[in-house]
């Protein structure tokens, strides 16, 4: 009776969703779904993770170097706010839209208090190809994007930092555009800066340290030694690249790598170096001499031990799960299995460390720069290495326990210890009025 008139009143779906079911707001929805059996009495507040706290969409105009004037559509969601202020990442991207800042705010919310981080989950971006931009251009977008977000962002609203396509110097540009509009140079406003404006040590390669650490852990308890480990990574990008080095230097061989120009192989294990040198210069991996050339759907097919999708979301779809030789996938990337791989690798025992814990080095790194820049006291970088491995050993052997004891996926294990956490601090604080 209460249900039907619940169901009657509340808005069934969200009006700006297009429901596609290959989205990845449909993604996260679908994961959503699959934890709240755990929940309890908590679960009467799912509606709270199924919808995001706030949306904002802006206009972006800039005027480019010939005078014209072109416009780029710009997001900033606010998923969940109850455990603390916002916290995600900016992405430049061609086909961001609406939709996908959605689910990546959402996954923000879930990482952050699966790594038990004091914030709530947030995410941004522009619809942009910034290769396409001079870099007076790029400027230009940026601090329009930073002053129109202004509005919602803030040390202790939300701190935006870098994603797919930006950078410290982007995080420089948004830093100063904030602090020019309020008046004060306010630091803390985002994460990922530069050293000498208040950046912290080890950010850049601290999202790639996450995978490694995490796949580390991960690779003890299966009983898969890293020595001599065959990886496949696709994406080499800032985390890719930087996963791939810390592997290769623990004796792990780094046979193929994938990204949107092309792939190379090689059985002996590629030089992740010379690699990451070669797409600095060329934007690919594409033509890197020290392999040979790989298809893009043979990357799914690869005889190898590791699978590492560093790139965007929904990279591993059903038919590319049913064909995977590996024994475990390290999601790097947010959000790259969809649902219905997620069944078919775990009914052929593939294992998969979900996107929440093995790519949250990046925001963990993140919240100690902020909690630098409030204090004013910079620590060292062995210091954040050593913290940054303790919270992330930690963080998986809880979701390892929780996950084998409720008998689910890692995934889900990480769902439900976030989820619990977000929900219990939503319904401790009630709501207004
Ligand atoms: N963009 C990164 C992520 O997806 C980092 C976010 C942050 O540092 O706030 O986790």
């Amino acid at each position: 009776m209460a249900e039907s008139r619940l169901s009657l009143l509340t808005s069934p779906a969200l009006s700006y969703v297009s429901s596609s079911p290959a989205s990845p707001w449909a993604t996260y929805l679908a994961q959503v779904d699959r934890v709240m059996p755990y929940m309890g009495d908590l679960a009467r507040w799912a509606g709270t993770l199924r919808r995001p706290k706030r949306v904002l969409t802006v206009d972006v105009p800039i005027q480019l170097d010939s005078g014209e004037i072109a416009h780029f559509e710009g997001y900033r969601v606010q998923h969940s706010l109850s455990r603390g202020p916002g916290k995600g990442g900016v992405r430049y991207h061609p086909d961001v839209s609406l939709e996908e800042v959605m689910a990546l705010a959402a996954w923000m919310t879930i990482k952050n208090a699966a790594v038990n981080l004091p914030y709530g989950g947030a995410k941004g971006g522009i619809r942009v190809d910034p290769a396409l931009l001079s870099i007076k251009e790029l400027e230009r977008v940026t601090r329009r994007y930073t002053s129109e977000i202004g509005i919602i962002i803030g040390p202790q609203q939300d701190i935006p930092a870098p994603d797919v396509n930006t950078n410290a110097q982007i995080m420089a540009w948004m830093m100063d555009t904030y602090s020019a509009n309020v008046g004060a140079t306010t630091t803390g406003v985002v994460t990922g800066k530069p050293i000498s404006l208040g950046g912290s040590l080890g950010r850049v390669k601290a999202t790639g340290r996450g995978v490694f650490i995490t796949g580390r852990e991960a690779m003890r308890r299966l009983k898969l030694p890293l020595e001599g480990a065959r990886i496949a990574i696709q994406g080499f990008g800032n985390v890719g690249a930087n996963a791939a080095e810390l592997f290769a230097m623990a004796g792990a061989r780094i046979v193929a790598v994938q990204d949107h120009g092309g792939g190379v192989f090689r059985a002996g294990g590629l030089d992740a170096r010379a690699l990451a040198a070669h797409v600095a210069e060329h934007g690919s991996v594409a033509g890197f001499e020290g392999g040979e050339a790989l298809e893009t759907e043979e990357f799914w097919t690869l005889d190898v031990d590791v699978v590492i999708p560093a790139a965007l979301e929904g990279q591993l779809t059903e038919a590319r799960a049913e064909r995977l030789r590996a024994r475990l996938v390290l999601e790097a990337a947010n959000g790259p299995t969809v649902p219905g791989a997620d069944d078919v690798l775990a009914a052929r025992n593939i294992t998969v460390l979900p996107d929440v814990i093995c790519n949250a080095g990046g925001v963990i790194v993140s919240y100690f720069e902020w909690v630098q820049d409030f204090s004013s006291f910079f620590w060292t970088e062995e210091e954040i290495n050593m913290r940054l491995d303790r919270i992330l050993s930690g963080a998986l052997a809880h979701i390892w326990s929780t996950a084998e004891r409720h008998k689910v996926s890692l995934r889900t294990g990480a769902f439900i210890v976030a989820c619990a956490r977000i929900l219990e601090a939503r319904n401790e604080r009630g709501l207004y009025p």
